[in-house]
């Protein structure tokens, strides 16, 4: 049997199957977030009270946190339908108008990425927004004529992993911005368990832990390690994940104990082997890996730079003496250091 055949016999059920069935629905079945929590349940119940809908809502946050699964749990407990597209998606003003007139009171519209909108269509937002119309323009060419068109209120709930890049008059017309934090090793342990339990895989505490502490601080990474080490408790044991099968599945899907994968110490080998540790431009240490620039800076980097082992400095990306160290390298006398601001 080969070695994906092992980690991967037949699959179960697709992917999305699998996200529908584990996705928490209210907010007391979401673990962690507790400030953001804090702050909706309160908003949430205040909008109710006055029978308004919630103000517009910004969240940002490396992909797999859970933007999206809160977006829904927030239309869940406004009692609202939610409509969902994104950024790049929305290529026309008319694409906008389309979905802002097709909704109902107080309903979300989820645009996820909503940074990488195109600035006609951010323009239509604006009003959209703020006095809940829209211009729409009858006819075509010298004799076209714009209308407004009155909306029924809404509450926009924006989602970004590039908060930065959005722009101020954008910014400004929402009412909050909730920023999400990497998740401790505890809460993925209990939001690997709540799967789990879910799916009707039998776990030890342990085995959740082991799982937990290589999932980068990311709920995604941590539900998707869970349905491998499942197969693989599935073929190679009595299905029961303990600590000892959990690191075994591990190891063959060589995650380290940290939680690296291949890419990620194949970033650390090119910058410090090839780059002497850097500093190295972003586009050069892409080229060198062989990633698309967003796909580093989006999801690679947050983890190397949360554990310490990556820096951006004005000059480029820089390994860190911790960097040097996990990967068997001797750092150079001031490696990391001389060359940050
Ligand atoms: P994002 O929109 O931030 O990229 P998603 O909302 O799509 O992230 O979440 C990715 C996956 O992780 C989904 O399968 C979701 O069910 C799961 N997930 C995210 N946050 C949590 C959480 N706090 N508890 C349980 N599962 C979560």
């Amino acid at each position: 049997m080969s070695r994906d055949e092992i980690i991967n016999p037949t699959p179960v059920e697709d992917d999305a199957s699998y996200d529908d069935q584990i996705r928490p629905q209210r907010i007391d079945d979401f673990p962690g977030q507790e400030s953001i929590k804090d702050k909706l349940r309160i908003a949430i119940l205040a909008a109710r009270q006055r029978n308004e809908p919630l103000d517009h809502l910004l969240l940002s946050g490396p992909p797999g946190l859970g933007k999206t699964t809160l977006a829904r749990i927030i239309a869940n407990e406004m009692g609202v339908d939610i409509k969902q597209s994104s950024g790049p998606v929305i290529e026309r003003q008319a694409d906008l108008s389309a979905i802002l007139t097709s909704l109902e009171n107080f309903d979300v519209l989820f645009i996820d990425e909503i940074h990488r909108l195109n600035h006609a269509v951010e323009e239509t937002l604006y009003s959209a927004m703020e006095d809940f119309e829209v211009d729409i323009m009858l006819g075509k060419g010298p004799t076209a004529r714009s209308m407004k068109i009155g909306l029924r209120p809404f509450t926009l709930i924006g989602a970004t992993t590039r908060a930065g890049l959005l722009t101020p008059p954008l910014r400004a017309r929402f009412g909050d911005t909730c920023r999400f934090e990497m998740y401790s090793p505890e809460e993925l342990e209990c939001i690997i368990i709540r799967s789990a339990r879910i799916l009707d895989v039998p776990i030890q505490q342990e085995g959740a832990l082991e799982i937990a502490a290589r999932s980068r601080g990311t709920a995604r990474i941590a539900n998707r390690l869970l349905r491998r080490v499942r197969d693989f408790a599935q073929v190679k044991g009595d299905g029961v994940i303990t600590q000892e099968l959990a690191e075994g599945a591990l190891a063959l899907l060589r995650i380290d104990e940290l939680g690296l994968d291949d890419m990620d110490r194949q970033i650390l080998e090119v910058l410090i082997d090839k780059f002497g540790g850097g500093p190295v431009g972003l586009a050069s240490l892409a080229v060198a890996v062989g990633e698309e620039r967003q796909t580093l800076e989006e999801v690679h980097e947050p983890f190397l730079i949360q554990i310490g082992f990556l820096k951006r400095t004005p000059q480029g990306r820089v390994a860190t003496p911790h960097a040097f160290k996990h990967l068997d390298r001797t750092p150079p006398p001031s490696s990391g250091q001389g060359s940050l601001l």
